[in-house]
């Protein structure tokens, strides 16, 4: 092999603030705070907080390779935390503040956290768990000293007060651009959390994988609000792509109703936004009750769990916002697809576009993608063969941080990842999620999708939220059932939604029961707890057993 002869240089996350405050000095970070006001800077103010940060973490004693842990909103102060801590080799460990007691407790000590910055909003948080954290670590309260909380962590130290007198420019270090640089542990819905370790190589790679994407709004132009928290699988890269584009990033804090989305983002012209279907539920709703989309809102970007079709119709149609449908796992960086259609679809119709659109999308830069039978054998891309899906790429783990029993289970013998979910892949490399694994129901040996029965039932006009699991049943070994929330005032009964489902799915496919319930649980990350609902219906015999 006959070598290249450029200049080996590590691919460092500390590039990107640091072009971004060159290049880009005069985009902003707007950011709702806790405190309820507002706060801007640009990104060259953001790289001069940094620095001051990178010194007083420093000067706290954090070496590298050390986990600093945040237990934050999306906010300019968690950005600042993202970048001084990775710039100085330290291990930015975000918490999801959602996770169960247990969890939380757990990922603390699993990670040897060193220190947890915190929002004075997960103070009572932190207290209520200290006895059962490691001994020596210590909180930061990430406010200025009147907004220090007066109870819970009193000796915490206050975050403006670290930065004060720090000096504003600093050199990064270089080091090995395969060192960790991120921590992000998956909520794990069954055995304890599973820690991603990221590096600032995998990062940089992603952040340049995203910046191929067309139609996703991250231009200079743009100003990009991220409503995926900085605590779930790293805001989708957000943060870092941001920065290196020049895009203005606009911070929703703890405000995440529809009302405050829309008055967020109809004051600071946000035209690109991005989330979990749940919070774009609440978003539509005020948009409908205002008639209209906040002014300039161009694209949204839904993932983490599948957009439902009546979803992705009314952002298109009644007002005019894109959709782009995006698929990932936090052990992917987590970018895995999106559905940008290519050109030729541009003069298509609007509803060739949206059923499109309803697949998850094409690979990212970076991913490769295969689909798999019960032994392994790859299936053809052919949009009708599904199997396991399984990915390989430099933005993808190869482990889980210090849990070998976790990853034994994780990969094939050529190394590609089991993402659990089962997939096809069309001829134009068009992805499309069918389930989960375990999700999936099985009904006389034929596979029904949960995702895809949830969807239909949702185009429903009285129904709100859906999700649909698998019971056991003698004859069929399992068979659907319909849990829903009705919209308000509804009295549409199982009967009427049965009848609405007639001819749009296969007639086996049919929900045995269809119940009605208040509320239906989530995960820490806003995904259906399919889990908790199997448990809560465990005693439900279907009404189909005996017939
Ligand atoms: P968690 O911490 O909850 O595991 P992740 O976001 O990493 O969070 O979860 C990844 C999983 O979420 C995927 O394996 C897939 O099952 C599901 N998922 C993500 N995006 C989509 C989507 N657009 N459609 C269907 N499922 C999705």
């Amino acid at each position: 092999m006959l070598m290249g002869q450029m200049m080996d240089r590590p691919l460092m996350i500390s590039s990107i603030i640091d072009y971004a405050a060159d290049y880009h000095p005069n985009a902003e970070i707007v950011s709702a705070r806790v405190e309820g006001d507002i706060h801007r800077y640009t990104y060259r103010e953001a790289r001069e907080r940094i620095a001051q940060l990178a010194h007083a973490l420093i000067g706290l004693g954090v070496k590298p390779g050390d986990r600093v842990a945040t237990v934050a909103w999306n906010g300019y102060r968690h950005f600042e935390l993202y970048y001084a801590i990775s710039g100085i080799g330290a291990v930015c460990h975000t918490i999801n503040p959602r996770l169960f007691r247990d969890q939380l407790i757990y990922v603390v000590n699993h990670a040897s956290d060193r220190l947890i910055f915190t929002d004075a909003t997960f103070v009572p948080l932190l207290e209520g768990l200290r006895e059962e954290l490691p001994d020596g670590l210590r909180f930061v309260v990430m406010a200025d000293r009147d907004a220090m909380p007066d109870q819970g962590l009193v000796d915490a130290l206050c975050y403006e007060e670290l930065l004060e007198g720090q000096a504003t420019d600093i050199e990064w270090p270089e080091f090995d651009e395969r060192a960790a640089a991120s921590l992000c542990y998956t909520s794990g819905t069954t055995g304890n959390p599973k820690g991603s370790l990221f590096s600032h190589r995998s990062t940089l790679l992603h952040t340049m994988g995203m910046l191929a994407i067309d139609g996703g709004g991250i231009s200079p132009r743009d100003r990009l609000m991220p409503v995926v928290p900085l605590f779930h699988a790293n805001s989708w890269g957000t943060a870092y792509t941001c920065p290196l584009k020049g895009t203005s990033l606009v911070f929703p804090g703890p405000n995440m109703s529809g009302e405050g989305l829309f008055d967020l983002m109809q004051a600071e012209k946000v035209s690109s936004a991005w989330g979990v279907p749940t919070i774009w539920i609440g978003l539509l709703a005020r948009m409908r009750e205002l008639g209209r989309a906040p002014d300039g809102f161009k694209v949204v970007i839904i993932g983490g769990s599948a957009a439902p079709e009546p979803m992705i119709r009314e952002f298109e149609t009644d007002y005019g916002v894109s959709v782009v449908h995006g698929w990932g796992m936090t052990e992917m960086s987590p970018i895995g697809s999106l559905g940008v259609l290519e050109p030729k679809y541009d003069s298509g119709s609007l509803d060739e576009r949206i059923v499109l659109k309803t697949a998850q999308g094409r690979r990212m830069y970076g991913v490769d993608l295969k689909i798999v039978d019960d032994d392994g054998n790859r299936l053809p891309h052919d949009g009708v063969a599904f199997g396991e899906l399984l990915v390989r790429g430099h933005g993808i783990v190869s482990g889980y941080f210090e849990d070998e029993a976790a990853a034994a289970n994780s990969f094939d013998d050529d190394g590609w990842f089991r993402t659990g979910d089962v997939a096809r892949i069309d001829a134009d490399g068009f992805m499309s999620v069918v389930d989960r694994t375990k999700d999936v129901v099985k009904s006389g040996g034929e596979w029904i999708s949960s995702i895809d029965l949830e969807n239909t039932a949702l185009g429903h006009p009285e129904l709100q939220e859906c999700a649909v699991i698998g019971l056991p049943h003698p004859k069929w070994d399992e068979r659907p059932m319909l849990i829903a929330i009705r919209v308000a005032g509804s009295t549409v009964t199982d009967a009427d939604v049965r009848e609405f489902l007639e001819g749009k799915i296969a007639k086996w496919w049919m929900p045995d029961d269809v119940v009605f319930v208040d509320e239906l649980p989530h995960t820490a990350t806003g995904k259906l707890s399919k889990l908790t609902l199997r448990q809560q219906f465990k005693d439900h015999v279907l009404s189909t057993v005996g017939e």
